[in-house]
């Protein structure tokens, strides 16, 4: 594989048919993502699966308001990159792969690894040194060949980068065959409330796998005449690491350049999002929002997530801590969040919070 082929240039490529959305070929009989098998690059039969998807849409009372929040932490490996990972790495099988590499600063490894494994498939997973250890844990579990690097998560990606050119880059961030995964997302919220959309979707925004897959779906149920209306992306950041946040507020197309602050929601503090313009775009055609939040409101997200039942990760708290933030500035009735990691992946953060 060569670099160009590896750094997918756009997700809005030919590579993709476009099929109009029919809700009479979605089959209900077939587990989870892959009831929409009709609308995903690779058939049912060539899938690698984990029985991932079509998680539960709960109702939840949520400072003070009703929203809908979609269970992604009860995937097989713990948070919704599995989404992807199924439908890039059943791609990858279908096309011969026999080996991987990936990187990622926990859950989109773990996913890679599970599914590579499933697969058949060899794997190396590049991640920075100070990755939290469960997560460690898990890519080894799996089989995978773990590779940490010294350096940031910057370094890491150039450090697969390279090894990818006598491999298959399987990235979430690159390779478009994942996006098509995340995209079921929006197909499941909107067949959950009846083929409708909600009115407004809250979202984490680090390298925008979800934003992306969202949007992607959305688009095709709205094109297709499924849904009436585009729901309103409220994309969250990380006040310590805010690229797309600060270049949205100046009315730029590009993320901007930031100092990468410490952050304890690690998963979306990514300083060069590569399809930071794309994300930018996306929101900013839904007519949604940016906002940020500082570490103390993920503590107080996921205190509040925790006395009602939910064990998550601060990455995911920061997601509902940015809802809170969105409810004065976006109008709308219907609103869906997620919970994107499951706890179990960040003990030693959740006890230095208890602790403190
Ligand atoms: C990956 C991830 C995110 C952020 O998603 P992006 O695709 O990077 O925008 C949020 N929460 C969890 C738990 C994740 O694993």
């Amino acid at each position: 594989m060569n670099l160009e082929q590896n750094t997918f240039k756009s997700y809005n490529n030919e590579l993709f048919n476009s099929d109009l959305f029919d809700v009479n070929l979605v089959n209900g009989n077939l587990g989870g993502i892959w009831r929409y098998h009709h609308f995903l690059p690779v058939d049912y039969k060539d899938a690698v699966t984990l029985g991932e998807g079509f998680t539960p849409l709960l109702q939840i009372e949520l400072f003070g308001k009703q929203v809908f929040v979609k269970q992604e932490q009860l995937f097989p490996t713990g948070s919704y990159k599995d989404r992807g990972a199924s439908v890039l790495m059943s791609y990858a099988k279908k096309i011969g792969v026999t080996h991987v590499v990936q990187d990622s600063s926990g859950n989109a490894g773990c996913s890679i690894a599970a599914y590579a494994a499933n697969a058949g498939i060899g794997c190396d997973i590049f991640v920075p040194a100070d990755t939290s250890s469960a997560k460690l844990a898990q890519v080894r579990a799996y089989g995978a060949n773990l590779v940490l690097v010294d350096g940031d998560r910057q370094a890491t990606a150039a450090a697969a980068l390279l090894a990818s050119q006598k491999s298959y880059y399987a990235s979430h961030c690159y390779n478009p065959y994942f996006l098509q995964g995340t995209k079921t997302f929006a197909y499941e919220v909107c067949e959950q409330l009846g083929w409708k959309a909600p009115d407004v979707v809250v979202l984490p925004a680090g390298n925008g796998t979800l934003i992306l897959g969202c949007y992607i779906g959305f688009k095709h149920l709205f094109d297709s005449n499924v849904i009436t209306q585009m729901p309103k992306i409220v994309a969250v950041q990380s006040a310590h690491c805010a690229p797309l946040y600060e270049a949205w507020k100046q009315g730029l197309n590009e993320p901007v350049k930031v100092n990468s602050g410490h952050t304890l929601a690690e998963g979306i503090a990514i300083a060069e999002p590569i399809r930071g313009n794309e994300m930018i775009s996306a929101v900013t055609k839904t007519q949604g929002v940016f906002v940020t939040v500082s570490d103390d409101e993920v503590i107080g997200a996921l205190k509040l997530c925790s006395s009602k039942g939910f064990y998550i990760e601060p990455t995911s708290a920061a997601t509902i801590a940015g809802l809170i933030k969105a409810q004065g500035i976006v109008e709308g009735e219907t609103w869906v969040t997620l919970f994107s990691g499951h706890g179990l992946k960040s003990t030693e953060k959740l006890l230095a919070i208890l602790d403190a």
